[in-house]
């Protein structure tokens, strides 16, 4: 198997699939990690590092602790973290950037 430019098929963390995508359109819901070279959904890729949350694990944003994957609110100063947007469509209105606090 020499698939070195196989389009992903799911998130290598969290198993995250979609079957109804294109190839092309899969590529645009998954990220590479520059580092270990696993495809991971939005909502397991650290954008601001080009890796993926298990070779650079997100930070909070209010305190700087780093947040282990999956965790709705920091295990430090309890502030929400990130939620998955799996299943939203591809016309998200949502910023992440936007404090809603
Ligand atoms: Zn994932
Ligand atoms: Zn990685
Ligand atoms: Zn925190």
């Amino acid at each position: 198997m020499t698939a070195t430019s196989a389009p992903p098929r799911a998130c290598s963390i969290c198993g995250w699939s979609c079957p109804d995508l294109s190839p092309a359109e899969a590529r645009l819901r998954f990220n590479r990690c520059s580092r270990c070279g696993a495809w991971v959904c939005d909502a397991h890729f650290n954008e601001n590092r080009g890796l993926c949350v298990r070779c650079a694990p997100r930070i909070c944003r209010h305190c700087g602790r780093p947040v282990l994957p999956g965790s709705q609110f920091c295990t430090v100063c309890g502030a929400p973290q990130f939620e998955p947007q799996h299943h939203s469509g591809p016309n998200r209105t949502a910023d992440p950037t936007q404090a809603d606090l």
